[in-house]
């Protein structure tokens, strides 16, 4: 008789893990008998409110293998992650190597999936923003060109690699050769749907005196904005004077690299000018709960996440992008998204758009809220035809 199927599954960062709780969630459902999941966290993120706070929060087991490579130097970092995990093949052995996203976590394990000849499943394949020069862009492509599962969230991306050449019709069991591409709905829109009744128990509004509808929430992380001071400040400034402009409060959790770039000489000045900002909160990362809590009740969101934007539209909000693009470009086509870049002109345009703006229902784009048991289920049945 088969046994179980025994997945690898590889986070570094906070969407990873959170991403990761869809999963195990449909992975507890089925039993220990038919999948057994490892976690190994890579210790790309490794502040307890940027990962190991969100193990307990979003009900996910520990990770039995921390290689704890957070505090490496970034391009050495991959390699040293590709060794630790190819380590960890070899001495587990495992099925398939299960990743999400586009993070330097990704690539490491699609590499060392690829050296130790494991397959590896991609969660989150296909997403393309065509900016070859985000690190991003490049992880999402060497990983689903070295995928033997590519499950993608949207038909944008599957269409996206039917245009790369890749065979988004193959049926069978996939190989690295013959990889099987399945558009599986979102494992975030998943989430979305099992945690929103629990955010509704957070405090966090109560916490900074905020109202529903009553405020902007905004989040800033992404390479491209914090390491250009100029881009980084402009953005401040940009928030700064949408509370002059429209009498809400912004509301910040600072990602720890935002927080250390606006630190940073030359960019000191506006990290004081926010602490003293009467119209701006300044909040640690939130924890998920609380974060679903504050993207439900803002007036609009503000937002250079790729998950962040998503989770916004899930819960009816509008997206002001703050980037030149989006690798969830079915949000700008539908109207849920404006790409304003660094661009304070356009930024304050984009909010005014919104401001004034009725938005239809929300249409179904992300799946049915079963993404993780439609992975598993493709997962499970290859392994039991092999
Ligand atoms: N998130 C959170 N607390 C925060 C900011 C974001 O829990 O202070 C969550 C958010 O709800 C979403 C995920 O982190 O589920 C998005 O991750 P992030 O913005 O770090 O990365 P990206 O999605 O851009 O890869």
């Amino acid at each position: 008789m088969q046994g179980p199927l025994r997945i690898l599954t590889v986070v570094g960062a906070r969407p990873q893990i959170i991403k990761a709780a869809a999963i195990s969630r449909a992975a507890e459902a089925l039993g220990a008998a038919r999948v057994q999941q490892t976690i190994l966290h890579t210790g790309q993120h490794y502040d307890d409110d940027m990962s190991r706070d969100f193990f307990a929060e979003l009900g996910l087991p520990e990770p039995a293998i921390d290689l704890a490579l957070g505090y490496d130097k970034q391009g050495d970092r991959t390699t040293r992650m590709a060794e630790g995990i190819r380590q960890a093949l070899k001495d587990l052995k495992p099925d398939v190597v299960l990743v999400y996203g586009d993070t330097d976590s990704t690539l490491a394990a699609a590499l060392a999936a690829d050296d130790e000849k494991t397959p590896l499943a991609h969660v989150e394949a296909g997403l393309r923003s065509y900016d070859e020069s985000m690190p991003e862009e490049f992880n999402r492509i060497e990983c689903d060109r070295r995928a033997t599962w590519l499950f993608c969230p949207t038909t944008v991306a599957v269409e996206n690699l039917r245009m790369e050449g890749f065979h988004v019709e193959a049926t069978g069991t996939p190989s690295r050769e013959r990889p099987a591409v399945r558009l599986t709905g979102d494992v975030m829109y998943d989430n979305s749907l099992h945690f929103a009744c629990r955010a509704e128990g957070s405090g966090i509004l109560r916490a900074h005196d905020l109202s529903p509808r009553g405020y902007f929430l905004a989040t800033v992380h992404r390479v491209r904005n914090t390491d250009a001071p100029e881009r980084l400040e402009a953005l401040m400034y940009a928030l700064m004077d949408l509370h002059e402009l429209h009498g809400m409060p912004v509301v910040l959790p600072l990602h720890p690299r935002t927080r250390a770039r606006l630190g940073a000489i030359g960019t000191a000045g506006v990290l004081r000018a926010l602490d003293a900002h009467p119209g701006v909160r300044l909040l640690p990362p939130a924890g998920f709960l609380d974060m679903v809590a504050l993207e439900r009740n803002a007036r609009l969101v503000l937002t250079d996440s790729g998950g962040v934007q998503k989770e916004a539209f899930f819960l009816g909000v509008p997206v002001v992008v703050l980037r030149a693009e989006t690798e969830w470009t079915e949000l700008v086509e539908h109207g849920w998204a404006i790409l304003a870049d660094a661009d304070p002109e356009r930024i304050a345009t984009a909010v005014n758009t919104f401001l004034f703006t009725d938005l239809a229902v929300p249409p179904p784009l992300y799946g049915d809220g079963h993404a993780a048991e439609r992975i598993l289920a493709e997962l499970l049945s290859a392994h039991t035809d092999q």
